[in-house]
Formats: structure tokens, C-alpha cells, sequence
């Protein structure tokens, strides 16, 4: 039979898969002799199989749990519904990886009108008795039944202006109590039957609810996000309760062994006296720092250093942790690796290898290369900061600046972002279903919460910047507006805060790019150091090729020519090539485009400093550049002599169907060979006036053919450019080489990458199109289906984002087994969007590509991958 359940104590830290993070650490900290409540742990296996059979707890998983439930109880001497010895539990989910406020968790499980008058006795305390009871039954209604927390805050608020308290505190045992009364009342109502009073059946429905909770809507777009895969499952962590709302001499608090913003050594982190755990990450009350526990527990503050230091020198990392007083007495229910900032990242991965705690190896290791990102967030203009006045401080939750038009919730925050509007999303408090709304924010601000809130931990995970908890703000969000400083500030009033030091500023301050230095450079040296992996950059503008050197681009791995055409005054000469009658006048339209190419050319070269250059081709379907406005139109017609209804009838003929399977790539030069002349004339005349420049820089272009699909086709193309190449290198009288390749972006080509490589210098894998043909979704399109993919878990994430290894994967290993055998000196790379994707990265390591060519911003990305990969399969340099 299988295991299903373990103790704490039979687990252990390495037991994370089947465990999850939580209850790994759980059992972990168990072993190390900390104060941990006991309970058990029921494994994401558990769960798979939960989903397997039709989201039901089979009998051999309900009799395990059940068996447990007894050992437990004999572990703690305490009883499920017991009215002597009552045993409360909290449940609570912990998947492989941590997805904190994704799924659900409920406390206080255990209670019943039994049990809630022997604890109140007992403790002499009936208020935080019928306190947990009414927490209970919110809880358990909300996660367990989905009745509406609103239902249950209607009638607290009800409450307190019946008795003209403002705090949830004010209210006495006896409030508490008849609140707990009309929650029953309401729970009855929505659900049709009595609130469960039995232990055992309340947890069944809170195992079922957490199992339940990994297939949630945010649970999904969270995983999506983090690259974590549905198939892992979520584990349930059933633990004995300790009470931080037992009175003044209780507590609860969340704490980091480093800052997470920062990454500054030294214990940071939040407390509040007489309360539960959900207080603090909830963001409903802001809770003090936590050194002010010092003050009030003396000595449960200094065995709690103990703890941290315990626990950052067993995992070697820093350490987020939650913890319990209860009467003085310190209990900790959950340690893990803390989510930090990249910033934080690169800074503690740097102070444990000065520390010794860590290999340089093992640094470069822990860093998430996808946090790099955030780094390269603007920042505000200096000056222009200088010169501004704050209208409020709130906590600088997540770093980074943003400015943008407010909005009020997170559904208007996509809506806005639709219409193209950068927006700032103001909220009393998020909460987990708000996280579509953070995404697309530029920055999060928020009325309550704690460094820890909700709100800051996910934006630290996105990278978006967020001010949380500034009490200033005196909110109404029904009507759509809130009062700073004396101004009132409605929808769609610009606003810029700054999520490093909390301020917020009234109306626009403009943004400059992050600077880049110290341990960044320190991280992405030894990450060099150990990659075998070259990273090149897709850059066609010189700007972005200086931008992809500064973040350490080996080279350009695709330039997109037509991409040199969309200014104005070039665009005129592009549209005269593309509407010309005859070759004569195509070649004349060309003859005016040469220079703007030859020009550019030089630049990028110059740009690189010899680094390898891969230019592409003119690629895309003409009809993309042909003019639509009558007056671009009869400009065109003039500039040829021609009648605007000619035009108009070579515009017509330009239509596609199909335009990406139509008319483009090396098609285009099959077509009208004098377009690939005048692109290699350009190429190797900006090669050579560089060359000349430069003596001691290795000019070498690569001119890369697009879209090919048979051997001939190639071979007919590369004619053209040789015959071209040389006659103009001969002329010059200079020693040049160059390169001429193809990318593989159509099946078929993978499919006879034989063929193809014998003349071929390289392949580089053009996997946009290359997944667009294979899965024959358009890469344009999907985007309209691929949401109700997700949903119905046909496929989990975007195969134009992460590569499918699957499939295209397969296409891309079988061009290289295809293709090396006939061509020993291919060289071979990627310049799809997958090649600044970590997971994508790693796959184009371990089937032996040469480079990945990425957006200059994921350039550091991708060396940080590609080292990790190099790391992870024992092949570094
Ligand atoms: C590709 O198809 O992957 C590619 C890089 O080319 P483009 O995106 O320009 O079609
Ligand atoms: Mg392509």
C-alpha cells in the first residue's frame, strides 16, 4: 500500500517533491530539535491522485488520514472535539515550489459550540475563544464552501456600529459570540445546511478545499508565471494550533534573516501582539517591525535569533519564516529560502560566498535568472525627483519606479492596460484575486500591509514596484476615489510612486533607466566563467546592439532588416522597391536603399567591436509596408510616376490570404534576386570600410537566409549572394570572409537539415515560426485560443514563450543529428523569443547549440541560465 501521510517527524528537507516546501521544512525543523507544532503532512502524490479520481479522496488516503489524526492526537495529548482537551489544528496547502497566498489555508479547524465553551473556560479567555470560532467559520465558509467573505464582513461591520466600536478588537467575548451565531445564521442560508460540527468532517473538507486550491485561477496564472508544472500537485500540512490571539502576551509575526528589498544581513521582518498569522500576511492590520518583540517578549525574541541563525546556517540561504507566541512561548510554523528582489538576490548570493557558506558555483546556482529582469526597471530621473515633493509615504515593498494613471481595481487595471494606458493600482489591500490587475500595473499601491502583505510579496516576485501601507490615505473605493494631503485624486489621475522608499508623488515624474554595477557584475562574472553557451543578442538598430554589448551580448544572432525601414523618410524608398513594375525599377528603388542599409550595417558592426554579426534577410510579406492612408498613397504614386490607381491596383495584387505561408522569407529573393544583391552589396561593403577601420577586429558577417525549406532554394539564394559577395570583395581588393547560412524555421527543413547543411555554414533555429508551423497555430492568433487551452489543461504554458520541447524540441535535435554528420563545422543557435527563456535555454545546452540569440534586456538572463544549465548537467567550463 502506498504512503500517503507522514508525521513530521518522518520527514525530512530533502523530501521537498514528495512533501512539498512547507511540509519539508516542517518535518526539517522537527529533526533540528526547534519548537514546531506537531501535526503531518499528506503528500502531493495525495493530491495527484485526488484529481485522478475525479477530485474524491479515495478510502485508502481517507483511512491513512484518519489513522494519523490519531497518532497526532497521541502526540499532543490533545483530542479532536474533545471538551476536555480539545485538539485544533490549522491546514494549510505547500507545493514543491513556494507559491505564497495562491492557494488556500484555513486556522482554528477543531471548533464547535462544545469545544468553544471548554476552551473558554479552560483559558479564562471566552473573547479569544468565540474569536477563533467566528474566524473559523468565516474561514472555513469562504475556502471550504465559497460563500463570499463579504456576507461575513457585512455583518461584523454590522456589528461594530451596533456597539460604536471601530476595531475588531473592541468587540467583547459576548459580540463575538452572537457574531459567531449570525455567521451559522448566514452560512445555513448560502449553503442549505448546518455548519458542520464534527472535527473529522470539517478537516475532510478542508484537505479537499486546499487539494482543490491548486487548480484555482490564480494557482494556475501563478504557475504559469514560475514555470512550475501542474502535474507536481500541492501537499497539505495538518499542524497542532498555536495562538497568537490569546491575549497581550501572544503574538504572531513573519520574519526574514535578510532584508528582502535589499539583501542587507540582519533580521527584518513584522510583528503583531494578540493575533493570528493571516493578520499580518493579509494585510488587514499593520503590524509593528520586529524588533519591537524584543521589547515585549524578551525572551522568545532571543530564543527566535537563535532559531534564524539555526536555520540560515542549515540551509545555507536566507530564511523567511512564520512563527507563534503563545503565552510568551515561541513556536515556528514555517521556514523556507525567502523570495527577495534581484537586487536582494545578487547581494546575498554575493555575501554567502564572502561569508563561506557558498561555492561561487552554488551562488550563480541560486539566483532565479528570470528575477534578473527587474534590475533593468526604471528608475526615476534623478533631477527630476530632486526637484519633486512627496504628498505621502507609504512602505517601499518592492523597488523600482512607476508612474500611471490610477485605477481602482484590478479588473480596470487590465482594461486600461488594453487601451495602452500605463496604470497604478490603488487598493485597500490586494488579495491573491487581484494578481491579473498587479501584473499589468506599473506599481501597486496600497492603503494597508506590511512589508509581508500580499500585496508586497507578489510584487517583489513580479518585479513591479509597490508601496504598501500608507495609513495616510483615506480611501473610498465604491466611489472610486481616496484623499492624500489634502487632494482629492480620482480614476485616471496620474500618480508616480517610488517602491524603494515608499514615497508617492502627486502626477507625472518621469523614468530613466536602472544602472547596472557591483554584484551584478560580480554574479554575471562567474556565471561566464562557468557556461559553455555563447549569448548573442537579436538587435537591429545600433542603439540596441550598444545596450545588448553593456549586458554582455557575445554578438548579434539576428538582425531583422526590414525592421531598418520603419522610419518615415526610408519607408518611401522601401514602398517605391515594393511597388515597382519591373526589375529595372526595383532596382533603382534598391539603389536608393542601399545606403540606409550600408550605413546601418557599418553601425552594428562598429557596435560589436568583431563580435559575429548575423544579418537576416529581408523576410516578412511585403504588403505589411505598402500604404493605406490616400495621402501616403498618391505620395508614392508621384514619387514613380505612376497613377494613384495603379498603385492602388499593386497594393491589391500584394493581398494574402495566408501572408506568414505566403510571399515572404527567401521567397522574396527567389522572386526578385536583385533584393538579396543589394542586401549583400550592403553587408559586405559596411564589412569592408569597418574592416579597414579596425585591422585588429576579426569582420566576419553571417548572412542568414530565412524561411528555407528545400535544399535548392537555399542553394539558388546562396548563388546569388556569393556571386555577389566576392565580385564586390574583389573589387576592393581586401581579404574578407563571410558566412552564409540559414534558419531553421519550417518542419520540413528540420526534416531534410541533411540536404540543407551541405550548404549551410550554420543553422540558427528561427523558433517563433518554427513553433507556429509546427503546431500550425498562428503566432499572431493564438493568443485569442490559447486561454481556454489552459483551462481545459490541454497545454499548460504559451509555446511561443517557453519551447516545446516535445515536439519542436525533437525537430531541433533531429536537424542537428540531420545536419552535423554532413557539415562538421556547422554552427549552430537560436534566435526565437525562447532563447532568452531559462527552461528554454537549458534545453538549447543539452542538445549542443552553440549560442542562444536573445532581446537585449534578456541577454543577462541568459547567461545566468546557461550557466545554471551548465551547472545542473556537471558540464561547466
Ligand atoms: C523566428 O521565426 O523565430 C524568427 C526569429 O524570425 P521572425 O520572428 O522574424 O519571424
Ligand atoms: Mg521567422
Amino acid at each position: 500500500m502506498a504512503k500517503w501521510v507522514y508525521l513530521f517527524k518522518e520527514g525530512n528537507a530533502q523530501m521537498r517533491n514528495l512533501l512539498g516546501g512547507k511540509g519539508a521544512n516542517l518535518a526539517e525543523m522537527t529533526g533540528l530539535g526547534l519548537p514546531v507544532p506537531q501535526g503531518f503532512t499528506i503528500t502531493t502524490e495525495a493530491c495527484t491522485q485526488y484529481y485522478e479520481d475525479g477530485q474524491e479522496i479515495n478510502d485508502e488516503i481517507m483511512g491513512q488520514i484518519n489513522e494519523y489524526i490519531g497518532k497526532m492526537e497521541e502526540i499532543t495529548g490533545k483530542k479532536f472535539g474533545d471538551a476536555e482537551n480539545p485538539l485544533l489544528v490549522s491546514v494549510r496547502s505547500g507545493a514543491r515550489a513556494s507559491m505564497p497566498g495562491m492557494m488556500d489555508t484555513i486556522l482554528n479547524l477543531g471548533l464547535n459550540e462544545t469545544v468553544v465553551n471548554a476552551i473558554a473556560e479552560k483559558s479564562g479567555n471566552p473573547r479569544w475563544a468565540w474569536d477563533c470560532y467566528r474566524r473559523f467559520i468565516q474561514m472555513y465558509s469562504d475556502v471550504v464552501m465559497e460563500v463570499g467573505k463579504k456576507y461575513f464582513e457585512e455583518l461584523i461591520d454590522a456589528m461594530k456600529e451596533k456597539k460604536g466600536v471601530k476595531q475588531d478588537v473592541e468587540l467583547t467575548a459576548e459580540d463575538l459570540k452572537e457574531l459567531a451565531n449570525q455567521f451559522k445564521a448566514e452560512y445555513k442560508e448560502k449553503i442549505g445546511a448546518d455548519f458542520p460540527d464534527d472535527p473529522k468532517e470539517q478537516l475532510m473538507g478542508a484537505i479537499k478545499a486546499v487539494f482543490r486550491s491548486w487548480d484555482n485561477p490564480r494557482a494556475n496564472v501563478y504557475r504559469r508565471d514560475n514555470d512550475i508544472p501542474y502535474s507536481w500537485g500541492t501537499a497539505v500540512n495538518v499542524q497542532s494550533m498555536a495562538f497568537g490571539n490569546m491575549g497581550d502576551d501572544c503574538g504572531t509575526g513573519v520574519a526574514f534573516t535578510r532584508d528582502p528589498a535589499t539583501g542587507e544581513k540582519g533580521l527584518f521582518g513584522e510583528f503583531l501582539t494578540n493575533a493570528q498569522g493571516e493578520d499580518v500576511v493579509a494585510g488587514v492590520r499593520t503590524p509593528m517591525h520586529i524588533s519591537e518583540m524584543g521589547e515585549k517578549f524578551p525572551e522568545a525574541f532571543e530564543e527566535f535569533n537563535k532559531v534564524c541563525k539555526i536555520l540560515e546556517d542549515h540551509y545555507r540561504d536566507m530564511q523567511d519564516m512564520e512563527f507563534t507566541v503563545e503565552h510568551g512561548k515561541l513556536y515556528m510554523l514555517q521556514t523556507r529560502n525567502g523570495k527577495r528582489t534581484a537586487q536582494a538576490a545578487l547581494k546575498i548570493a554575493c555575501d554567502l560566498v564572502d561569508e563561506g557558506m557558498r561555492t561561487e558555483e552554488e551562488a550563480v546556482a541560486m539566483i532565479d535568472p528570470r528575477n534578473l529582469d527587474t534590475l533593468l526597471h526604471p528608475q526615476f530621473d534623478a533631477a527630476a525627483l530632486k526637484a519633486a515633493t512627496p504628498a505621502g509615504k507609504g512602505l517601499g515593498a518592492s523597488p523600482g519606479a512607476a508612474c500611471g494613471r490610477i485605477v481602482f481595481t484590478a479588473e480596470d487595471a487590465e482594461k486600461w492596460d488594453e487601451r495602452g494606458e500605463k496604470v497604478v493600482l490603488v487598493r485597500l489591500e490586494t488579495s491573491p484575486e487581484d494578481i491579473t490587475g498587479m501584473k499589468v500595473a506599473q506599481g501597486i499601491l496600497t492603503v494597508r500591509g506590511g512589508m509581508t502583505s500580499h500585496a508586497a510579496v507578489v510584487a517583489r516576485g513580479m518585479g513591479t514596484c509597490c508601496v504598501s501601507g500608507c495609513g495616510d490615505i483615506a480611501m473610498d473605493e465604491a466611489n472610486k476615489k481616496f484623499t492624500l494631503a489634502g487632494k482629492e485624486y480620482h480614476e485616471g489621475d496620474w500618480i508616480s510612486i517610488d517602491g524603494t522608499t515608499g514615497n508617492i508623488y502627486d502626477g507625472q515624474i518621469p523614468t530613466a533607466d536602472a544602472k547596472i554595477a557591483g554584484e551584478f557584475g560580480r554574479v554575471m562574472a562567474w556565471a561566464d566563467k562557468f557556461r559553455t553557451l555563447k549569448v548573442r543578442t537579436n538587435a537591429d538598430t545600433p542603439a540596441d546592439a550598444k545596450k545588448a554589448r553593456e549586458l554582455g551580448a557575445e554578438g548579434i544572432g539576428l538582425c531583422r532588416t526590414e525592421h531598418m525601414f520603419f522610419e518615415e523618410d526610408r519607408i518611401a524608398a522601401f514602398r517605391e522597391m515594393i511597388c515597382s513594375d519591373t526589375a529595372e525599377e526595383r532596382e533603382a528603388a534598391l539603389e536608393k536603399i542601399l545606403p540606409y542599409q550600408q550605413g546601418d550595417f557599418e553601425k552594428l558592426y562598429e557596435a560589436l567591436e568583431g563580435c559575429p554579426v548575423t544579418i537576416r534577410f529581408l523576410d516578412p510579406p511585403l504588403h505589411e509596408f505598402v500604404p493605406t492612408e490616400e495621402a501616403d498613397i498618391e505620395k508614392l504614386a508621384e514619387a514613380q510616376g505612376k497613377s494613384v490607381e495603379t498603385i492602388k491596383n499593386i497594393i491589391a495584387s500584394l493581398h494574402e490570404f495566408n501572408p506568414m505561408m505566403g510571399h515572404r522569407g527567401c521567397r522574396l529573393a527567389v522572386t526578385y534576386p536583385e533584393i538579396a544583391k543589394m542586401q549583400t552589396r550592403a553587408v559586405i561593403r559596411a564589412a569592408i570600410n569597418v574592416k579597414k577601420a579596425h585591422a585588429d577586429w576579426n569582420v566576419k558577417p553571417e548572412i542568414m537566409i530565412p524561411l528555407v525549406c528545400e535544399e535548392k532554394e537555399l542553394k539558388f539564394v546562396k548563388k546569388v549572394v556569393v556571386e555577389t559577395a566576392d565580385a564586390e570583395i574583389a573589387a576592393a581588393g581586401i581579404d574578407l570572409k563571410y558566412e552564409v547560412g540559414t534558419m531553421i524555421e519550417i518542419p520540413r527543413a528540420a526534416l531534410t537539415a541533411d540536404a540543407i547543411a551541405k550548404d549551410a555554414d550554420f543553422f540558427c533555429f528561427g523558433t517563433n515560426d518554427l513553433t507556429q508551423m509546427t503546431y500550425g497555430f498562428s503566432r499572431d492568433d493564438a493568443g485569442k485560443f490559447l486561454n481556454a487551452y489552459y483551462d481545459k489543461k490541454i497545454l499548460e504554458n504559451d509555446p511561443f514563450a517557453k519551447l516545446d520541447q516535445t515536439g519542436v524540441g525533437k525537430l531541433m535535435e533531429l536537424a542537428i543529428k540531420l545536419g552535423k554528420p554532413v557539415n562538421p563545422n556547422l554552427h549552430v543557435g537560436i534566435c526565437g523569443e525562447h532563447g532568452g527563456d531559462p527552461s528554454s535555454v537549458e534545453f538549447c545546452h543539452k542538445i549542443g547549440l552553440d549560442y542562444v540569440s536573445c532581446s537585449p534586456f534578456r541577454v543577462p538572463i541568459a547567461r545566468l541560465a546557461a550557466a545554471q544549465a551548465a551547472i545542473r548537467s556537471g558540464d561547466e567550463k
